[in-house]
């Protein structure tokens, strides 16, 4: 391509509203352009990273078993209250309106949409395990829209859904895409780590995210000096409660007695005000609600209840939407935006709660054995023991370390929550219907190519890996005004073309000294000048990544590139 045709845009300033160096140089590189508050247009040279990201992304997700697909990103609203995501999703959730005054919402992921289709298309375990993937524009009203590419409210993911005949299968099927990710961020030059992660409460429990390491991540990371083993920090407190907590049973069934407290009793014992459900229960804590939840069979006349608790922290919805959402009585697998204090807190609530035991009649729950002696505190904090630097990994394999990180990707085990909600089951080889088990798969596309960027850059600019650069080769006439220099160079331009190597070539009538920055902003892997020795037949070759440059022979210089 060239450079004087080419929508290149570079700047000499950066953009007074970037503070971190990928969202800096991918503006002033002449990658990306914003059309609004975390919406950006890719322009041509961003447009070819992406590209070259995704083509990584889908070798790998092919090779490993899944199919593309592509799901509507504009969903009936119908199926997020079917999820009840409609629900408990939030603000971040974007709605609109159709001239019928119809409702949708705008995917920020796609379980609802994908189960829909497989609950209509897939009646026996012949065609199971199925893992269907997309790479598709996602939508999400962060709160907080920043760091360019890293944090944006349309954003583009590639999301992957697994539908499993057994909780057996879908290990499998986990473990496959765990690989996956592996291989992907490998082959992305990528210094990351996957590391265990909040499930948020709900769902499944085994799930875990890519961070790549980067001081401009917002997650903290605790990992092992020696071994593999890597923790989200914000599930660093309960590193330690687990080992305790291992043998603890989870589930019981238990009758409630006459003598039952009343969830008042309770209300007061958490020291929050409570509103409450006929499952749920809610208490306010700062901006948030954590959002106790009990799961598994209610017989709510019989009073019959397993006492499984779990906790679900959402950020102040509308009066109207908390009242469906208690009326829901189920939490989601949506985001959770609370900070790690009111998640501490609800945690907590599900420890003590997991301690009682319950029932319902329909005025809704009641407990007993509410034991005042343990210390449950939920405005005060100080109770939770955090791992700190030097403590021994869980894993008895050295020491932990602390490291921001970047989510770049996140497996989890999703089980039948949506399978359950939205009636997804199938025929298995008995003939018995049962519930699918399901897991999903992220990778933030644009948000990778941002995580790269900001571990390959100088002062100078970007500086790609050649499996993701733009451009394999930068060529550059430093004076096309000068007839050698012109004829020299669009010789080398197209006979790299006939060879089929990627390249840019910088014909532009401008001087030296902005040619080479714009090159150095740019970041393509291999530059070749071509300057004053030009008569001769003499050119310049410049690695990115290197300082010294080596002058080659037209008629070698082929050979040299390949
Ligand atoms: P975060 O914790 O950063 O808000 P998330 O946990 O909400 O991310 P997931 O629901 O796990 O995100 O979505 C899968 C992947 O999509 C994430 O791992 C991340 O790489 C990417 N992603 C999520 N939100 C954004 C966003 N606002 N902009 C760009 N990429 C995003
Ligand atoms: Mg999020
Ligand atoms: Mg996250
Ligand atoms: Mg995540």
């Amino acid at each position: 391509m060239r450079q004087s045709k080419m929508l290149v845009p570079t700047l000499k300033e950066n953009p007074t509203d970037a503070d971190i160096a990928s969202h800096q140089l991918l503006v002033r590189a002449g990658y990306i352009r914003q059309l609004a508050s975390g919406i950006y247009t890719l322009l041509p040279l961003g447009k070819r990273v992406l590209s070259k990201i995704e083509k990584i992304i889908r070798e790998e997700m092919d090779r490993s078993g899944a199919q593309e697909m592509l799901l509507s990103a504009m969903q009936p609203a119908e199926l997020w209250q079917e999820s009840g995501r409609w629900y408990t999703y939030g603000p971040e959730l974007m709605r609109v309106k159709d001239r019928h005054d119809r409702e949708f919402a705008l995917g920020a992921t796609h379980e609802e949409a994908v189960t829909s289709v497989i609950r209509n298309e897939i009646d026996s375990y012949k065609k199971l395990p199925m893992t269907l993937y997309q790479i598709q524009n996602k939508f999400r009203d962060e709160k907080r829209p920043r760091f360019g590419l890293l944090r944006g409210r349309e954003f583009l993911m590639k999301d992957a859904y697994s539908f499993n005949e057994s909780h057996e299968s879908l290990d499998d099927s986990y473990q496959t895409m765990f690989d996956a990710y592996c291989r992907i961020f490998e082959r992305l030059g990528l210094n990351y780590r996957a590391v265990i992660a909040d499930s948020g409460a709900m769902g499944g429990k085994e799930t875990h995210e890519f961070m790549v390491l980067s001081e401009v991540g917002e997650d903290v990371i605790a990992y092992s000096d020696t071994s593999r083993y890597a923790a989200n920090v914000e599930m660093a407190p309960v590193i330690k409660e687990y080992e305790k907590s291992a043998d603890a049973p989870k589930e019981m069934e238990k009758v409630a007695t006459p003598e039952q407290k009343t969830m008042q009793e309770v209300a007061d014992y958490l020291g929050h005000e409570l509103q409450y459900g006929l499952k749920s229960i809610m208490f306010q804590v700062d901006d948030f609600y954590c959002l106790v939840v009990t799961r598994g069979d209610h017989e709510v006349n019989d009073v019959k209840v397993k006492n499984l608790f779990d906790a679900k922290v959402v950020e102040l919805a509308t009066e109207e939407e908390t009242e469906q959402l208690m009326g829901a009585g189920f939490g989601s697998l949506g985001p959770i935006n609370a900070p790690k204090e009111v998640q501490v807190v609800a945690d907590k609530a599900v420890e003590v709660l997991a301690n009682v035991t319950c029932g319902a009649n329909e005025e809704g729950f009641h407990f007993t054995n509410v034991t005042p002696e343990r210390d449950f505190v939920p405005d005060h904090y100080a109770d939770v023991r955090f791992v700190e630097e030097g403590d021994p990994s869980p894993d008895g394999e050295g020491t932990i370390k602390f490291a921001r990180g970047i989510e770049v990707g996140h497996v989890f085990k999703l089980g039948s929550f949506y399978a359950e909600n939205m009636g997804a089951s199938f025929l298995d080889n008995n003939g018995k219907s049962r519930t699918m088990v399901m897991g999903s798969y992220g990778i933030g596309v644009s948000r990778t190519l941002a995580a790269i960027v900001e571990q390959f850059h100088d002062e100078q600019g970007i500086v790609w890996p050649e499996q993701v650069a733009p451009y394999q080769v930068h060529v550059l006439s430093l004076n096309p005004k000068k007839e050698e220099q012109r004829v020299l160079a669009d010789k080398i331009y197209s006979d790299l073309l006939s060879e089929g190597i990627e390249v840019l070539y910088d014909d532009r009538p401008e001087r030296a000294g902005v040619k080479f920055a714009d090159s150095d902003l740019i970041g393509i892997p291999l530059r070749i000048i071509v300057g004053k020795r030009a008569g001769e037949d003499v050119v310049e070759m410049k690695m990115r990544n290197e300082d010294s440059k080596t002058e080659v022979d037209y008629s070698t210089l082929l050979g040299e590139i390949k």
